[in-house]
């Protein structure tokens, strides 16, 4: 037998309280205890968006929401700006192509964050751009783009801004009404420490308008319809029961744990992440916006990252993921989202050197795991003997 740490940035670790309640018997949708259920969730899943609009859910993984997002906002040969600093912005730029829209894509090198001036200018040369899709985080670069100042462009225009949350939303603060977005959509697999196989997609009044008038064909993904069921606390079509019902345990857990103290937690496991990574002299992907989700690391040129993640899965079994596309073998991406903790940075960490030194590279070991414990260390003020309650006492 071999212990597994999964330590990806989707599909990520599941609770066990979350992994039981997915295991109870099946209940039919169509049934009062599922609309209880279901209405409980949507509740939660409006706190989690921080919006009082309806908060879709769709059997389908994220890639299904962007899709929807899309195809029910937008009509064939408008113009829309998409922000592609990575692989999920290159997805957005698939959809819109897939939709026969046309595209202005705003092309941004990968580990950057998109200049606010560069979509300003953009928008003011494309006065015929209907709406603006970026990602909050872009996983495949660990990059957070500065969505609120974006919002800020579109936010009183008729154009509509529609976000990829995927790997932000659970993991840092996105107020969709407080910033004045359009379309947020989200997935099971990451900060919702789901199995994948939820999506996630809310609207704005002003989204609503534009889905009346929409024109391009849709049918499984057609929110309006979606819409329908949902206020009749069921969906469209069959769901994911069980999935619904693992839901329903993760936003107690989340509650339980208060919104502010999850997005603190990802924040102090991200600042571990980097620390480490930089007392080891490997440069960081993302230095200036990294994403809460996930941070990126340079591999030295002489290593195979490929090579380097086979051999800590097969002989480690440790999971991290490595670079997509033009990174790939030359990043890794230690993921802290979701049900992660400090024990989960240090694995990672010591994982890293000590497949780095097998590798033949020129780290210390420790070096990384001591930097990431001086940032966890500061997690616990409350890590020191309360006086009076010593070891006497314990029975032994
Ligand atoms: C994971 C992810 C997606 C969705 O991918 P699926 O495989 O369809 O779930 C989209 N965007 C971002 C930023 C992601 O991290």
């Amino acid at each position: 037998m071999q212990k597994r740490y999964l330590l990806t940035p989707g599909p990520t670790q599941v609770p066990p309280e979350v992994l039981l309640r997915m295991s109870q018997p099946m209940v039919h949708h169509r049934s009062p205890e599922f609309s209880r259920l279901f209405a409980e969730v949507q509740a939660g899943l409006q706190r989690l968006f921080q919006t009082d609009q309806d908060v879709l859910i769709l059997a389908a993984s994220g890639t299904g929401a962007m899709e929807a997002a899309v195809f029910n906002t937008c009509s064939a040969g408008e113009s829309v700006l998409v922000v592609n600093g990575g692989k999920f912005g290159q997805r957005w730029l698939e959809i819109c192509r897939a939709a026969g829209l046309a595209a202005v894509e705003i092309r941004v090198e990968w580990g950057q964050a998109v200049a606010v001036e560069t979509v300003a200018r953009a928008l003011e040369q494309h006065p015929e751009v209907r709406a603006v899709l970026v990602q909050a985080s872009e996983t495949s670069t660990t990059v957070l783009h500065p969505v609120q100042a974006l919002a800020r462009l579109t936010r009183h225009t008729d154009r509509l801004l529609i976000v990829d949350a995927i790997t932000a939303l659970g993991a840092t603060a996105i107020p969709m009404d407080g910033w004045g977005i359009d379309i947020l959509v989200t997935g099971s697999q990451k900060a919702l420490m789901l199995p994948p196989g939820l999506a996630f997609v809310a609207l704005s009044p002003k989204a609503w308008q534009r889905a009346t008038a929409a024109s391009l064909p849709r049918f499984y993904f057609d929110l309006r319809r979606e819409r329908q069921a949902q206020h009749k606390h069921t969906t469209a079509y069959t769901p994911a029961v069980s999935l619904i019902a693992g839901l329903h345990e993760v936003l107690r857990l989340l509650q339980d744990e208060g919104l502010p103290q999850v997005y603190a937690r990802h924040a102090h496991l991200a600042r571990a992440t980097r620390a480490a990574a930089q007392a080891l002299g490997l440069r960081l992907l993302a230095p200036e916006h990294p994403s809460p989700a996930a941070t990126g690391v340079w591999l030295p040129p002489e290593v195979d990252g490929g090579q380097l993640l086979n051999a800590m899965r097969t002989h480690m079994g440790v999971d991290i993921a490595g670079g997509q596309d033009q990174l790939s073998g030359k990043i890794v991406r230690i993921s802290h989202i979701g049900y992660a903790g400090p024990f989960d940075v240090m694995t990672a960490i010591s994982a890293l050197e000590m497949a780095l030194v097998a590798f033949g590279c020129d780290i210390e070991l420790g070096r990384g795991v001591r930097a990431a414990q001086e940032v966890l260390l500061t997690g616990w003020p409350e890590l020191k003997p309360v006086s009076g309650t010593g070891s006497a006492g314990t029975g032994r």
